[in-house]
């Protein structure tokens, strides 16, 4: 039996959750699950780091944490729970595949299929920010080369595994020399490593014009946390909807899955939110503990469902859909598709 940690989350998180923990224990995989507290009741308890040290110890203990999106709240005091959990955990790559379901779900972009390998740990989220003066607050980019060397190496290594034919580089180096400078020096010498797989570089800020424009452009892209972090919502976005989305966060000792989006407060508890993002979070999972039937049992009733019209409100329009699905109905018609 594998044991799995869930963390149900903020806003639409139980909801999505649920939808998902009900299409995992109908494939019967011999999964067991363990529920921790993390997020707003946390930091609203006193804890400013949003999570116990129960919480860490059975994610760790696990070493498979699947985590709906959580609401961090405003103000100052309180950490991103998300950035911490991905560096307390050394979570150093962020996957997060984007691919259209054209005809099923509107999308201007119906040939994409982007991976975006986003590295997790460093960059401006590395949590070097402080004050200044009263006036002026400062935040520092940290970027290392083994860092820059784990987060390419293992691009190259997913189009290798994954057979995709190439992996792009984003970055800011003309402007920023020596920290994205760094970045596009080690891609340049890992992409030698590889000459099976084709690889090149864009300056950031033209090239995701161009990913908006023409997503089918691009295969594996590799980039730096931030900017990893905006393209992923813009990519997952045009696809058909944020809600879409599932990530992998890879460790060496743990990993973490996750919808790309966030707690969407604005529709939470109205059952209306898309469970697909955490499904696919699920699939990817599964995959990485070895049960690869239960994956793609699970992926392709996803697509048998989407394929029927049946679509949440996020996804549904007149032309492509039969029936708006609330969230448990949804995954009620992906088990049905088993
Ligand atoms: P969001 O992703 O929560 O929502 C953006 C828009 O997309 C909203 O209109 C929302 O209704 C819609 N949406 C998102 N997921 C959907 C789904 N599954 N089905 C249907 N529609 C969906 O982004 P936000 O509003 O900027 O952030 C809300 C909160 O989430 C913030 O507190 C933020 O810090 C947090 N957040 C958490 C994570 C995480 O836990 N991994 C990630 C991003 C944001």
């Amino acid at each position: 039996m594998k044991r799995i940690t869930i963390a149900k989350g903020d806003g639409i998180g139980p909801e999505i959750m649920d939808a998902t923990l009900k299409v995992l224990k109908a494939t019967k995989a011999d999964l067991a699950f363990d529920e921790v507290e993390i997020g707003e009741k946390v930091y609203l308890s006193g804890n400013t780091s949003g999570i116990s040290n129960d919480a860490w110890d059975a994610i760790r203990r696990n070493k498979i944490f699947l985590k709906a999106p959580i609401t961090t709240p405003q103000g100052g005091g309180y950490k991103s729970l998300n950035v911490t959990t991905r560096k307390t955990l050394n979570l150093f790559a962020n996957v997060r595949p984007c691919r259209s379901f054209a005809p099923f779900i509107d999308t201007k972009h119906p040939e994409m299929d982007v991976v975006i390998i986003r590295e997790n740990e460093e960059d401006l989220y590395a949590g070097i920010e402080h004050r200044q003066t009263d006036e002026v607050e400062q935040c520092l980019k940290l970027i290392t080369r083994p860092g820059c060397e784990k987060i390419i190496k293992y691009a190259f290594e997913y189009a290798v595994a994954n057979n995709r034919k190439r992996v792009t580089c984003f970055s800011k180096d003309n402007i920023m020399k020596q920290t994205d400078g760094l970045f596009r020096r080690v891609f340049n010498e890992i992409r030698a490593e590889y000459p099976q797989i084709e690889s090149d570089h864009h300056i950031i800020d033209i090239a995701s014009a161009k990913l908006a424009n023409r997503p089918q452009d691009f295969d594996v892209i590799v980039t730096a946390n931030l900017y990893g972090d905006i393209i992923s919502d813009i990519a997952a976005e045009i696809s058909g909807s944020v809600g879409l989305c599932g990530s992998s966060n890879i460790g060496e000792k743990c990993q973490m899955f996750e919808a790309i989006h966030g707690s969407a407060p604005d529709i939470a508890g109205k059952g209306i939110a898309n469970p697909t993002g955490l499904l696919m979070a699920a699939v990817h999972m599964l995959n990485h503990i070895g049960f690869n039937q239960e994956a793609k049992t699970i992926e392709a009733a996803i697509l048998k469902t989407i394929e029927d019209g049946l679509h949440t409100s996020d996804i549904y329009s007149e032309a492509h859909s039969k029936k708006k699905l609330t969230t448990s109905e949804f995954a009620d018609a992906v088990i049905s598709n088993f």
